[in-house]
């Protein structure tokens, strides 16, 4: 049985020797066990990571995207490889996972653009003979701190930029999946990033408060739930740092009359349960308005009943299990309290069971209709494959419900009227919005981010956000005068 370590100068290595249990989710097997890392490990890995910064930064961008554009066929090579460690610990299909390493090999793409994107500014003669330029330069040591969903691809949001940017950086993945990410960091080691410059640490919260209190470290980038992500946020900026921190979500799709149904009903069904409706841009609300609610619901219920619910080794699998027994239960006690609150339960996904995978954590595609903007399934984030459809009267009724939501990670509608779409994109209160596309998840070279409880902090992830956020911005004004001397100047100069 595996013992996961932390990965610390180019090694696997550990000091700790307490650990917790890896589960596989479509048994609920022990697999593996990681090591929750004690302080020493932690101060081991910051002088690391304080060593190798100095000469990284000082490494032209020119080399350091030469290292990550070798990274990237690394990680091309080894696709099928990082996609089965994921499914493993996660749970998800091995197509979904395949596909969640692909996005974030891009964001190692657009990184490998390092030299141009760190070009500076430049004015000449901003006032007489003198001239002023903008640099982006490195923080230093960077931290990312990333949730159990995405094992490889949220971690890709952050240490490919950090580290193209001329910082080191420090990742404290999710211990329910942590396999993935060290495997990342070997391929990054054999692609020629020298040793420190990419550490990994193992473990939970009390190593996380660790890194918050640093003074070595610079910015904290987190991607999990709301409570947690507003915890980091207050906390880093106790202690000075800059912060991003990505929370948790409830996204909406609005079905207007004139909407291609099919289309809509194949959105909801794929970004409703796909990857058991674990990601922070799952549809969780259907808000179907006017007329067409009961052929909609109708039609969900259909295609949610053709669902292949199975582990990930079965290739014809549509969504595997959740995360842990702990999670189903949560969720299995939301669908609960749905119909207590009056919701109707069309499909219910409770104790669902699988021939031969009796002790996985398996929920089945579960469908409420009549849920209403009181009902606690409709104001909590379930993160399973739960999807809610609200009844709304017309247009605004439903752009209300989407922008009177604590949370504003996603939204999309769809529908075949280009005013109403163009209405939609400019007044929902959303970070990232969709006409007719089900998962409107910005691609490596824009960027992602949430607003309202969806996200705290400046800065969304990758794209030129990244770039900025990873960045110190100087700007320097200089003259070289001939050696006449003018004397004092006690006015601000204007030209
Ligand atoms: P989580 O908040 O439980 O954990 C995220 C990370 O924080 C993990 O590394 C964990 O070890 C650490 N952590 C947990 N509790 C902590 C605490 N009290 N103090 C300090 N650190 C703590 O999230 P999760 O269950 O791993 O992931 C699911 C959540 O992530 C969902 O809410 C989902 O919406 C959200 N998510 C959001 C985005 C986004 O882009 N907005 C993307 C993916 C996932």
């Amino acid at each position: 049985m595996r013992t996961v370590k932390n990965y610390i100068n180019g090694n696997s290595t550990a000091i700790s020797t307490q650990t917790i249990d890896i589960n596989d989710p479509s048994t609920g097997e022990k697999i593996g066990e990681v090591i929750m890392s004690s302080k020493e490990d932690f101060e081991n890995a910051v002088q690391n990571l304080k060593k190798a910064q100095i000469e990284w930064s000082q490494t032209t961008p020119l080399k350091r995207s030469r290292i990550l554009s070798r990274f990237k066929n690394l990680i091309e090579d080894n696709i099928d490889e990082l996609a089965s460690i994921v499914s493993k610990e996660h749970g998800k299909t091995f197509a979904d996972a395949k596909g969640s390493v692909t996005r974030g090999l891009e964001v190692v793409e657009f990184a490998c653009g390092i030299p141009h994107l760190l070009k500076g500014e430049f004015s000449q003669n901003v006032g007489t003979n003198i001239d002023s330029w903008s640099v982006r330069q490195p923080l230093g040591i960077c931290a990312g701190i990333t949730p159990f969903n995405f094992p490889a691809m949220v971690p890709m949001w952050m240490f490919p930029i950090a580290i193209a940017c001329g910082n080191s950086f420090l990742l404290k993945p999710s211990e329910k999946d942590p396999s993935c990410s060290i495997r990342l960091a070997e391929l990054f080691t054999e692609a020629g990033l020298p040793n420190g410059v990419f550490n990994i640490l193992n473990g939970d919260k009390s190593i996380v408060n660790l890194i918050l209190q640093s003074e070595e470290i610079s910015s904290i980038s987190f991607v999990g739930s709301t409570p947690v992500a507003k915890y980091i946020y207050e906390e880093s900026a106790k202690f000075g740092k800059r912060v991003q921190a990505l929370g948790g979500a409830k996204n909406h799709l609005v079905v207007m009359p004139d909407a291609n149904l099919n289309q809509a009903v194949d959105g909801i069904i794929g970004a409703g349960y796909g990857s058991a409706g674990e990601r922070c841009m799952a549809i969780s609300v259907a808000v179907a308005v006017g007329e067409i609610a009961d052929e909609l619901v109708n039609k969900i219920q259909l295609e949610s009943q053709k669902l292949k619910v199975a582990p990930w080794t079965n290739s014809e699998s549509d969504m595997g299990p959740v995360i842990s027994m702990e999670h189903k239960n949560k969720i299995e006690q939301y669908i609960s309290t749905g119909v207590e609150e009056g919701a109707k339960l069309v499909e219910d996904g409770r104790n669902y069971k699988i021939q031969g995978y009796e002790k996985g954590y398996f929920v089945g595609p579960t469908l409420f209709d009549n849920v209403t903007k009181d009902m606690t399934i409709y104001k909590e984030e379930i993160f399973g494959p739960v999807v809610s459809v609200v009844r709304a009267k017309n247009y605004d009724e439903a752009l209300s419900l989407v922008n009177n939501h604590a949370y504003g990670n996603g939204t999309t509608i769809y529908t075949s009227d280009g005013e109403i779409a163009r209405h939609f994109t400019t007044n929902s209160k959303i970070g990232m919005v969709g006409v007719n596309v089900p998962i409107p998840v910005p691609m490596a070279f824009h960027s992602f981010g949430g607003w309202k409880q969806s996200l705290f902090g400046d800065h969304s992830v990758h794209g030129m956000e990244g770039v900025r956020f990873y960045t110190k911005l100087k700007t320097v004004t200089s003259r070289w005068p001939k050696s006449i001397q003018s004397g004092p100047e006690f006015v601000l100069p204007t030209n």
